[in-house]
């Protein structure tokens, strides 16, 4: 495995040294502080970061994607409908069966304003 492209870091004060040679022989010199860095890989390699090491914002949302509820899964289409609260001619509906079958379903209307509305069959 070759070390050249690692990141070496000044010993003392912590400065971003040249690139490494991948020449454990080697010697860089630190621009800010002057101490005389062997070229070798860091025992601890800090610029490293496991996945696991994040709590990932994405890996969050996609679990709230999972968790979404039934009604967030339901496929909607437009009707003609007035929105009582904004006065808009169309809005999304959806029927969804929530309760046994003999009961009749739910319908789901919902506006682009943000006005839900629910009517049972
Ligand atoms: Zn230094
Ligand atoms: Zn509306």
């Amino acid at each position: 495995m070759s070390v050249i492209g690692s990141l070496i870091f000044c010993t003392d004060c912590g400065n971003l040294l040249r690139e490494s040679t991948g020449n454990a022989d080697a010697i860089l010199h630190c621009d800010v502080c002057g101490t005389r860095n062997k070229d070798t890989i860091p025992q601890t390699t800090v610029s490293e970061s496991k996945p696991s090491a994040f709590p990932s914002a994405l890996r969050a949302k996609r679990s709230a994607v999972q968790t979404l509820s039934a009604a967030d899964r339901m496929t909607e289409a437009i009707i003609e409908r007035d929105c009582p609260d904004c006065g808009r001619k169309e809005m999304f509906w959806t029927t969804v069966q929530l309760r046994s079958a003999d009961e009749g379903s739910t319908v789901f209307y919902r506006c682009v304003c943000g006005f839900k509305e629910t009517s049972n069959n």
